[in-house]
C-alpha cells in the first residue's frame, strides 16, 4: 500500500517516518522548501507542561483587551469574514471551564508517550540536536508567575507526570547566569524538553532518504480526486497515485480540501522567530519570559528567541518591527547574556495552524475511503508531532483508531 503525505512540516514528515518504520511504502510531496513553514520558524519546544488549551478561562478578555493593539503578545484582530466570526465564537466556547478541562486532558493523553517517541526517532538514526535542561520561567513581576503556577497545581491532580521546582532570584541565577538582576520569580520545569527545528526537519528527511523514501520538494499539490480504490494527487509535474492519503499541510489544509468539499475550522496565527548569538554565556535552558510571552532556545548555533500570536495572520512577510521586539523585549530577563541585535538576517514568520478548540484534527475524513488530514496542531506542533505520527500509523497499518486519539476526529468537530 502507498501512502501519499502532503506537506513536509514537522507533522508530514514524522508521520512519514512512522509509516515507515512500519513497512508502508510512502511518498512525500512538499509544496516549497522544507523548513520555510512553521515547523522551521518555532522555538522547538517539546513541552509537555504546557500543552494546554490556549482557548481557555480569561483569554477572551485578555485578546478583546489587545485587539487593537498591533504590538501585543496576542493580538485578535476584527475582520468581516464569517468564517473567522464563527472560528472565534467556537473559540469563546470552548474557553469555558468544562470544554477547557476536556481539552486539558485529551492533550494530556495524547503527550503520554511524546518523550519517548522523540528518544526513539534518536534511537533510529534521525540526527537532530535536542537538550533535556527544561524550561526556566522567569517574572519580572511579583506574582508574574500567577498562571504557571495555576497550570501545575490544575495539572498534577489530573495525572500530569512533570514536575516543577519554584525558585528564589538568586536560585535562578546561580542555575542560569543568564538570568538578569531584575528577575522577581522563577520556576523550572523538568519534564520539558527542546529541539533545533530545522534540524529536526533535516535529520527526517536524512534519515527517510536513507530509508528509500522519496521526498519531493517544490511540489504542490493542487487537487486530488478518487476513482475505484487509488488517489490521484495533481501536481503541475504530473499526476501522483496512492492507496492512502495524509493531508499534513497545517493552516494551508482547506485550499486542498476544497476539493473533497471538505472546510476545517483551521485559521493561522502568525508568529515570528529570529536567531542570535549574542553576546556573553548563553542561556543554559529554555526560558519562558512570563510577561513578554516569549520564548527562547539556546540552539548550538545561536539563541532563538520566538513569540507573538497574530490572529488572523496570512502571508510570509515579516515586519522588521516584529523582530526588533522580539530582541527588544527580551533584553530586561538578560543578565549574564546580553541579544546584541547587530548582523541579524534571520528573522522569519510562520502561521500556526489553528482550530478554535486548540486540539489539533487527526484522522480519516468521514466518507472518503482512504484520506486522512493531520492538521490545526496551533501552537503545539513540534511537541505532538510524534504522537500524531504514531496515531495515523495506528489507523492506517492496523485500522484501529486509538481511543487517546477519538477526541481529535473531524467527525462531530466539522
Ligand atoms: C513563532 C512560533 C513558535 C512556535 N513554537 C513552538 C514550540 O516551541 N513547540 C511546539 O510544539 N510548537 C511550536 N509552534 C507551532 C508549530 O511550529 C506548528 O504547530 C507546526 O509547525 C505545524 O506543523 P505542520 O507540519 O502542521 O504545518 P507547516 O509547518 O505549516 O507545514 C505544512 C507544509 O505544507 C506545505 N504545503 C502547503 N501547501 C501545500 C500544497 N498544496 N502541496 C504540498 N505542500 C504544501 C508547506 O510548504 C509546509 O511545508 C510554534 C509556531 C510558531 C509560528
Amino acid at each position: 500500500m502507498t501512502t501519499a503525505i502532503i506537506g513536509g512540516g514537522v507533522i508530514g514528515l514524522n508521520t512519514a517516518w512512522s509509516l515507515t518504520r512500519r513497512g508502508e511504502d510512502v511518498i512525500v510531496l512538499e509544496g516549497g522548501r522544507i523548513g520555510s513553514s512553521a515547523s522551521g520558524v518555532n522555538a522547538g519546544w517539546v513541552t509537555p507542561s504546557l500543552s494546554t488549551p490556549l482557548a481557555s478561562p480569561g483569554i477572551v478578555a485578555t485578546g478583546i483587551r489587545h485587539m487593537f493593539d498591533k504590538d501585543g503578545a496576542l493580538t485578535i484582530r476584527p475582520r468581516p469574514d464569517t468564517a473567522w466570526i464563527k472560528w472565534l465564537w467556537n473559540f469563546s466556547r470552548a474557553a469555558r471551564p468544562a470544554a477547557y478541562e476536556r481539552g486539558v486532558k485529551a492533550l494530556l493523553n495524547l503527550n503520554e508517550h511524546t518523550l519517548d517517541l522523540f528518544d526513539q526517532l534518536h534511537e533510529d538514526g534521525v540526527e537532530f540536536e535536542m537538550q533535556k535542561a527544561g524550561i526556566l520561567a522567569l517574572a519580572l513581576q511579583p506574582g508574574g508567575l500567577g498562571w504557571f503556577r495555576q497550570l501545575f497545581d490544575q495539572l498534577t491532580p489530573m495525572g500530569f507526570k512533570g514536575t516543577i521546582e519554584y525558585l528564589t532570584p538568586a536560585e535562578a541565577r546561580a542555575m542560569d547566569p543568564a538570568v538578569g538582576p531584575d528577575i522577581q520569580e522563577a520556576a523550572h520545569t523538568l519534564i520539558d524538553r527542546f529541539v533545533d527545528p530545522d534540524a529536526l526537519l533535516t535529520g527526517l528527511v536524512t534519515r527517510l532518504t536513507e530509508l528509500g523514501v522519496k521526498v519531493h520538494e517544490d511540489r504542490p499539490v493542487s487537487s486530488m480526486s478518487r476513482s475505484g480504490s487509488k488517489w490521484t494527487l495533481h501536481t503541475q509535474q504530473g499526476p501522483v497515485e496512492a492507496d492512502n492519503v495524509v493531508v499534513a499541510l497545517g493552516a494551508a489544509a482547506n485550499r486542498l480540501l476544497s476539493s473533497v468539499k471538505v472546510k476545517l475550522p483551521i485559521i493561522g496565527a502568525k508568529g515570528y522567530s529570529v536567531d542570535l548569538k549574542g553576546s556573553g554565556v548563553p542561556p543554559r535552558h529554555a526560558l519562558y519570559l512570563m510577561e513578554a510571552k516569549l520564548g527562547l532556545s539556546p540552539l548550538e548555533k545561536g539563541v532563538r528567541i520566538a513569540g507573538f500570536f497574530e490572529l488572523p495572520g496570512s502571508g510570509n512577510d515579516v515586519p522588521q518591527r516584529r523582530i526588533t521586539q522580539l530582541i527588544e523585549q527580551t533584553r530586561p530577563y538578560m543578565g549574564g547574556w546580553s541579544p546584541e541585535s547587530a548582523n541579524i538576517t534571520t528573522g522569519r514568520g510562520g502561521l500556526r495552524p489553528s482550530t478554535p478548540d486548540s486540539l489539533p484534527f487527526i484522522g480519516p475524513v468521514p466518507s472518503q475511503e482512504g484520506l486522512y488530514v493531520a492538521a490545526g496542531h496551533g501552537m503545539l506542533g513540534v511537541t505532538l508531532a510524534p504522537a500524531t505520527a504514531a496515531g495515523l500509523t495506528s489507523m492506517i497499518v492496523d485500522r484501529v483508531i486509538p481511543e487517546h486519539i477519538l477526541p481529535f476526529q473531524l467527525a462531530g468537530r466539522i
